[in-house]
């Protein structure tokens, strides 16, 4: 046995109407007492036990032609009895997750993340593993292609046949679309880029490889040239109504709604397409934030059970505050847009009482029974950590800048972390991004990590937001699909004198339905509940669409009497109406900055790197 001998895989859409994936695998040295192999519990990048090996239908061994015994260790581990020859595995997989996460097949195209389809072979991780991925039969599938960042061998390009991986490790890591999606190309500083597009859409594709093409130079410019990857590929799946992402080492997978790609003849930037490109900036980030800047408790993923990080506020946070610093500088979205883009992320994290209770690094430690699990009563127990985490970075960026002058700021944290732990491969300790940060801003941000990070306390915004110029405010909301960042239209005083009922609304369906029921609010009072159905508001008929406008002919304090529907039973509630509470943030340029000092902190953020 010597450690260059391949694993070999093959990997068969064999029936697209059943949606099964064949796999077959052959190991050419098992070990001697019985190989022991397993399927990843979870996808890295989503911090969730999903069990993949529940969708493995029907497993089989053998050696030189005869079958062998299998015996389950656990949920997602094997054992054969060992053997003289190679050992080779089939089994069935079935695909029906249209997600980011896990693998989809029907008639119409084949995807596959790694984790869900192939085999980890205990002790020959390290190995090389070679994947022949095979067309299914039928002329109905003459026109299929491949799209995937592996490493070709003999396959031609985009096409089916032989591929590559130096490890399982990167096996994992490259997920594979086959289908009749389009292709579109683009080049960013050399590097060659793909989108493959799968779903029916009339997208400007050459308008999206221009705006990609920005977005992807910005960041490699950044870190510094060249990229840490030789290739690079959007895999883009369009559905009426979705959204998803997840990043890979040189590629990533992306869910979206039809309308979030550019149309044709339409020049102007849609709030969707804006946020479909904020969505490719995010992934393409974690090229370095967290696929090569990684914890040290990923160094390497164990892929049997959770892995537990303080950190993922750091990975997730910098990385959804710079998407947008990203859209700014290279253009695509204007200092306003950015701002609102802030303002929106701020409202999240203040529209919930949990951030109260839950500390960045706490919600980071327990992702995957909390953020990941989230039940009716997230909001009120805990922060996310993508918000929050974004708050952070933006506060620590003021920090850095405020107190250097602007000679420094999170870009020198971001590229200290990059040479110290992206490029050499080391995983980053649970102090370590904290080490960066107090290395690069100084005694300045003494206290900063144990009030916001470990802490509950909300980033001092309120206080840095007005030395670069920029307003922060808190507003109650207009109603239900107010998201926050803008300023209203409807005069403040007038907004204060709106009562609500202290409840958040299923964002789908006709009824009016309970999904969240706040801390302290009206409705907790009266004895709401999530999942009640409100019908009536003092025996007026309300839907989901109507509910605001009912609310409107009261005041603050007003008592109303409240039907509702919890299961089958019609119950009656006295509901003791409350002020709006200020939890809407708007993010603005002052006009009226004189100091020039300011105004230089400003642009230096602004428009400066
Ligand atoms: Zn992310």
């Amino acid at each position: 046995m010597t450690s260059d001998t391949p694993i070999r895989f093959q990997i068969i859409p064999a029936a697209p109407g059943a949606h099964l994936f064949e796999v077959i695998c052959v190991i050419a040295d098992p070990a001697p007492d019985g190989q022991v192999f397993s399927l990843p519990d979870w996808i890295p990048g989503s911090y969730m036990i999903r069990d993949f090996a529940k969708n493995i239908v029907q497993l089989w061994a053998g050696s030189d032609g005869r079958p062998l015994a299998v015996s389950k260790l656990d949920k997602s581990t094997w054992r054969c009895a060992p053997c003289a020859g190679a050992l080779e595995l089939r089994y069935q997989v079935y695909a029906w997750d249209l997600s980011v996460r896990a693998a989809h097949l029907d008639t119409t195209h084949g995807f596959f993340n790694g984790t869900s389809v192939f085999v980890r072979v205990h002790g020959r991780e390290q190995h090389p593993h070679l994947v022949d991925i095979r067309p299914p039969v039928g002329e109905a599938y003459g026109q299929w292609r491949v799209a995937t960042s592996l490493a070709r061998t003999d396959a031609p390009p985009l096409g089916f046949g032989g591929y590559r991986a130096v490890d399982y490790d990167e096996l994992i890591d490259h997920p594979v679309e086959m289908g009749s999606f389009t292709l579109a190309t683009f080049s960013a500083c050399g590097v060659p880029h793909q989108v493959a597009i799968t779903g029916r859409h009339h997208a400007d594709t050459d308008r999206l490889c221009r705006d990609l093409t920005l977005i992807c130079e910005q960041q490699i410019r950044f870190f510094g040239e060249p990229p840490p990857m030789d290739r690079y590929l959007f895999l883009v799946t369009v559905v009426g109504s979705g959204y998803g992402g997840l990043e890979h080492r040189a590629s990533c997978a992306l869910l979206c709604s039809r309308d979030d790609l550019p149309q044709r003849h339409q020049p102007e930037m849609s709030d969707n397409y804006r946020g479909f490109l904020t969505l490719c900036s995010h992934e393409y980030f974690h090229l370095w934030n967290v696929k090569r800047i990684k914890p040290a408790a990923f160094t390497p993923y164990e892929l049997n059970r959770e892995n537990y990080t303080t950190l993922l506020w750091a990975f997730e946070g910098i990385t959804s505050y710079y998407q947008s610093v990203m859209l700014l500088r290279c253009g695509l979205i204007d200092a306003a847009a950015f701002l609102e883009q802030l303002g929106r992320i701020a409202t999240r994290v203040w529209r919930g009482a949990g951030r109260l209770r839950q500390s960045l690094a706490e919600s980071s430690f327990d992702a995957w029974t909390k953020f990941y699990k989230q039940d009716e009563n997230a909001g009120n127990a805990i922060v996310n950590y993508y918000a929050k985490g974004a708050l952070v970075a933006l506060a620590l960026d003021l920090h850095i800048r405020r107190t250097s002058g602007n000679a420094r700021s999170l870009d020198d944290v971001m590229r200290g972390l990059w040479q110290r732990y992206g490029q050499s491969g080391i995983g980053v300790a649970e102090d370590g991004v904290e080490h960066m940060a107090k290395e690069i801003g100084g005694a300045a941000l003494a206290g900063f990590f144990d009030a916001v990070v470990r802490g509950v306390e909300d980033p001092p915004l309120a206080e840095l937001l007005p030395q670069f110029g920029v307003a922060f405010e808190l507003r109650p909301a207009e109603g239900g699909g107010d998201k926050g960042g803008r300023r209203s239209k409807v005069p403040a005083d007038k907004l204060a004198r709106r009562p609500v009922l202290g409840i958040r609304l299923a964002e789908s369906g006709r009824e009016a339905k309970v999904a969240q029921v706040l801390d302290g609010g009206a409705a907790q009072q009266a004895g709401l509940a999530a999942g009640d159905v409100i019908m009536a508001v003092d025996h007026l008929r309300a839907t989901r669409a109507s509910l605001d406008a009912l609310l409107v002919a009261y005041s603050p304090t007003d008592s109303v009497t409240v039907h509702a529907f919890r299961r089958d039973e019609l119950l009656v509630f006295n509901v003791v109406l409350q002020a709006p509470p200020a939890d809407t943030c708007v993010l603005t340029l002052r006009e009226d900055v004189d100091d020039d000092a300011v105004r230089a902190l400003r642009d230096g953020w602004l428009q400066g790197a």
